[in-house]
């Protein structure tokens, strides 16, 4: 039997009203992991009512105080950062060093946010009449839904529910169906750091459970991560709403390889950046725009890394790339080979499910490298989340831009150049929320902003300073003690 799973309402684990379960297999073995609720509209009602229960208690509790809380949490993380990494192995299959930086990446992120529990500054600033004091306070939104996506079950959670809380929030977390498990562990680690029941409520589901909760009128921010498609449709409910929503969503992300690059290094950078986590990574470089006068080498030899990439159970040491999430994500990755095909694009290596090995019970896709490809081309404009990247060739770093800049999306994009002149250009003009320099498209520290522009998202950020005014707005305070009447604009 597989092991059984409980939401956390209150700060009791409870089984669902709905009465219906979801199982989560391993998608490297399809062994089931364990069975999960999947919530209904009560279920998602009661954990919304818990949070509005918490909320006054915990907005009023000191910010230092909650974060002893949160400080707590990260001792916790750290000290049981192995299992918790493994677990994230097991249940979406990136390999287990990668899944270890994902464990690290909420460490990290909340450290980060307590850390603000004793800073989280505000402004004071010149009143422009005498005896008035001015100045700025954040305040909280009231309650958070956090819905997050399956490829990093440990971090995204992070980024969303320590910025919340920190600034006085409470939250119903609904995380994946795909990658359950860690989102029960991290909220385990949550009630043993001591949080307060109803400040965290963990709902499990799928997309009806997401929507039950974006609907609840108690529910003053959704914060989201995923795709496109959802995130419209959320953004679209909020805004008729009047409900405050912070967006991360997709990517096309691009590495410029000017004719001037260490090629070496740039390959580096490309291998990690278009297969790490099997390519479904928002950030993943799914596209590399190479100068035509170093293409040729640079796609030898990211065809053979390529092609020499080991495929296995994350858990095995030897394994350089996992499975990637579900049957559904090798359909999804299988349809763009055709369509790749059919738009006149050659296949260079991959290109299909992989078997044979000890890899036919789970969901392995070859790596794959498109050349031939024109940048209107759909495998070149839609995200496709596996382990595939294009080549498309460029003259010089005018073109390079353009094409970077002629996607949907605007996640991050890397150069790589020996030449300063060009490397500042280049940032100036790419349109995207990060950008590396000789570095590949991964990589992110959470004391910087995270973010994309365009349809990645809705102009918030995750992660750093940033995070702090996606989950708080600004209450700005005018203390006059003049003893008179003293009007603004009009007395001067
Ligand atoms: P998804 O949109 O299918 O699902 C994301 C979450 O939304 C899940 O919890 C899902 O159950 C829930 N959901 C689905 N329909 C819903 C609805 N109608 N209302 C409310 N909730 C709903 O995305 P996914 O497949 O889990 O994740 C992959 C996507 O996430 C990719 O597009 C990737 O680029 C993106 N992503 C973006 C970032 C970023 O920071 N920009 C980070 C990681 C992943």
């Amino acid at each position: 039997m597989p092991k059984s799973y409980e939401n956390y309402v209150n700060g009791r684990w409870t089984g669902p009203k709905s009465d219906s379960l979801f199982q989560r297999e391993n998608p490297a073995t399809g062994e089931i992991i364990g069975s999960f609720p999947d919530s209904g509209a009560q279920d998602v009602a009661d954990a919304v009512t818990a949070a509005v229960g918490a909320f006054e208690s915990w907005r009023l509790t000191p910010a230092p105080r909650r974060a002893e809380i949160l400080f707590r949490a990260a001792e916790l993380m750290l000290a049981r950062k192995e299992e918790l990494a493994r677990d994230v192995t097991v249940e979406m299959g990136k390999v287990l060093k990668e899944a270890r930086g994902d464990v690290q990446e909420a460490i990290d992120m909340t450290y980060y946010a307590a850390g603000e529990g004793r800073r989280m500054a505000g402004q004071t600033l010149p009143a422009e009449l005498p005896n008035k004091f001015a100045m700025t306070v954040r305040q909280p939104h009231g309650i958070v839904a956090a819905i997050t996506p399956w490829n990093f079950p440990t971090a995204i959670p992070c980024w969303k529910l320590m910025p919340a809380l920190i600034t006085g929030n409470t939250a119903v977390f609904k995380p994946s169906p795909l990658s359950p498990l860690s989102a029960s562990n991290l909220v385990r680690i949550l009630e043993e750091a001591g949080l307060p029941p109803g400040v965290v409520n963990l709902v499990f589901g799928g997309d009806q459970t997401g929507a039950a909760l974006v609907e609840d009128p108690r529910v003053s921010m959704v914060s989201f991560t995923g795709s496109l498609e959802v995130g419209r449709e959320i953004a679209a409910h909020c805004g008729r709403n009047s409900k405050r929503v912070h967006l991360e969503l997709g990517g096309k992300n691009a590495i410029i390889v000017l004719d001037d690059a260490d090629v070496d290094l740039a390959i580096e950078g490309a291998v990690w950046s278009a297969f790490g986590t099997s390519g479904q990574r928002c950030t993943a470089a799914s596209r590399m725009i190479v100068h035509e006068a170093v293409a040729e080498p640079f796609t030898d030899q990211l065809v053979a890394r390529a092609g020499a990439l080991r495929l296995g159970d994350g858990l095995e040491i030897a394994t350089d790339v996992g499975p990637v999430v579900s049957s559904d994500s090798i359909a999804k990755i299988q349809s763009y080979m055709e369509i790749g095909r059919e738009e006149g694009a050659a296949i260079a290596c991959g290109g299909s499910r992989a078997a044979g090995n000890g890899l036919d019970c789970g969901y392995f896709f070859q790596p794959t490298v498109f050349t031939d490809v024109k940048p209107a081309m759909r495998i070149a404009q839609e995200e496709i989340f596996g382990p595939v990247t294009d080549v498309i060739t460029c003259s010089d770093l005018d073109q390079a831009v353009a094409i970077n800049n002629d996607v949907p999306y605007g996640l991050v994009a890397a150069i790589y150049t020996r030449d300063i002149s060009k490397a500042f250009s280049a940032l100036e003009r790419i349109h995207t929320g990060m950008v590396y320099i000789n570095a590949g498209t991964i990589g992110a520290e959470v004391h910087l902003p995270f973010g994309g522009t365009r349809a990645t998202g809705n102009g918030h950020r995750e992660a750093g300073q940033a995070a702090l005014d996606s989950y708080s707005e600004w209450k700005s305070v005018y203390v006059d003690y003049s003893g008179r009447l003293q009007k603004a604009q009009i007395d001067r």
